[in-house]
């Protein structure tokens, strides 16, 4: 490990355990595995280290996520409002502070922040900031600080980490799996997490309103720009009619980016907030560039923004900006 690296987990870890204070432990909202991993393994390390600390997010956890260790455990803003303010939290997989929604009304207003993830475009709002985008997942960068400071490994641990592995890189297909990625992931499972049953609930199991609703936004998906970009779009009518929640949505916009020929794909959904977007490319196209000019953010390859409703206003700006990329030879191109 580079020693730059070491320090910072060193760094990390006085600062987990300086102060008596219970430490917040927030990821964003609609949190996905690695956001889930990376706050459920966090909250154990931090027990493990003699510290107290509480789990809470904006939105209720995906049920599918529901063998994580603690997962009973990640609170709700109202059932922490009676104990707050807190005036210490760990962030994790959140690229600015704005990710982590409604929990701010549980944060003091002069509250310290450590700040762990591997988005690109991280604007390190931390007083601690352990930001690495050549991380495959926010949870590789937990499990390198429990090997730089000695935390002791169990499976409940395992199974937490392995979790964001395995989700942030599609199941060890996208760009980010490294042959580091795969070394952590067999440690892990020579730890105790057990593959299969990580990557049925986690990866495969479908809830029938969510292949409901996959059936009927396939047949709606529209080519533009050539047949190099694919949309797909999920209206609230959608929703209500496949009996589908926003976290059906979950996967939806990889059928897009899936189609032959196609380069980037969006999947707009209308929501209570706005027009939500997912960003999705297959080599060539920078999409959390993309998404940074809707105030979005994220990867290179995955990234999301809200827009502005009503949809075919939000659907019009996406077209417009990715139509300029991709005729651009230059922009786009990573
Ligand atoms: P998804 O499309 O699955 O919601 O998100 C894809 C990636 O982009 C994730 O890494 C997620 O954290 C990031 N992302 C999604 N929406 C936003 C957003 O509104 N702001 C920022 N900064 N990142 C986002
Ligand atoms: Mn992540």
């Amino acid at each position: 490990m580079i020693d730059s690296l070491a320090a910072a987990y060193r760094t990390l870890y006085g600062w987990l355990i300086a102060d008596r204070d219970d430490v917040l432990v927030v990821s964003h909202v609609r949190p996905d595995g690695d956001a889930l991993g990376a706050q459920t393994a966090m909250h154990r390390i931090i027990q493990k280290l003699g510290r107290r600390s509480a789990m809470v997010n904006a939105d209720h956890p995906p049920k599918r996520f529901d063998y994580l260790p603690g997962y009973a455990e990640i609170h709700t803003v109202e059932a922490l409002m009676s104990r707050g303010p807190y005036r210490r939290a760990v962030f994790v997989d959140c690229a600015d502070r704005a990710r982590i929604g409604d929990v701010e009304a549980l944060l003091s207003s002069d509250a310290r922040i450590a700040n762990i993830d591997h988005h690109a475009t991280n604007d390190r709002y931390g007083e601690i900031n352990v930001v690495r985008a050549e991380a495959s997942s926010t949870c590789e960068i937990v499990y390198d600080f429990v090997r730089a400071v000695g935390v002791a490994m169990d499976e409940a641990l395992a199974t937490a980490l392995y979790t964001g592995l395995l989700t942030d890189t599609g199941g060890f297909r996208y760009q980010n799996t490294s042959p580091k990625v795969l070394h952590d992931a067999a440690e892990l499972v020579e730890c105790g997490a057990e593959p299969y049953s990580i990557a049925e609930q986690a990866l495969e199991t479908m809830s029938l309103p969510q292949l409901r609703l996959l059936a009927r936004v396939l047949g709606d998906i529209q080519l533009y720009a050539g047949g190099r970009v694919a949309l797909i779009e999920v209206t609230a009518e959608a929703l209500r009619e496949a009996g589908a929640e926003l976290d059906d949505t979950e996967g939806l916009v990889h059928y897009a980016r899936n189609i032959e020929g196609v380069e980037v794909a969006v999947l707009l959904r209308e929501q209570d907030e706005g027009i939500k977007a997912s960003f999705r490319s297959r080599r060539r196209v920078d999409v959390a560039a993309l998404a940074q000019k809707f105030g979005g953010g994220g990867h290179v390859r995955a990234a999301g923004a809200t827009l502005a409703p009503p949809m075919a206003e939000a659907r019009a700006r996406v077209l417009e900006v990715l139509r300029a990329t991709l005729s651009n030879p230059e922009e786009g191109k990573r």
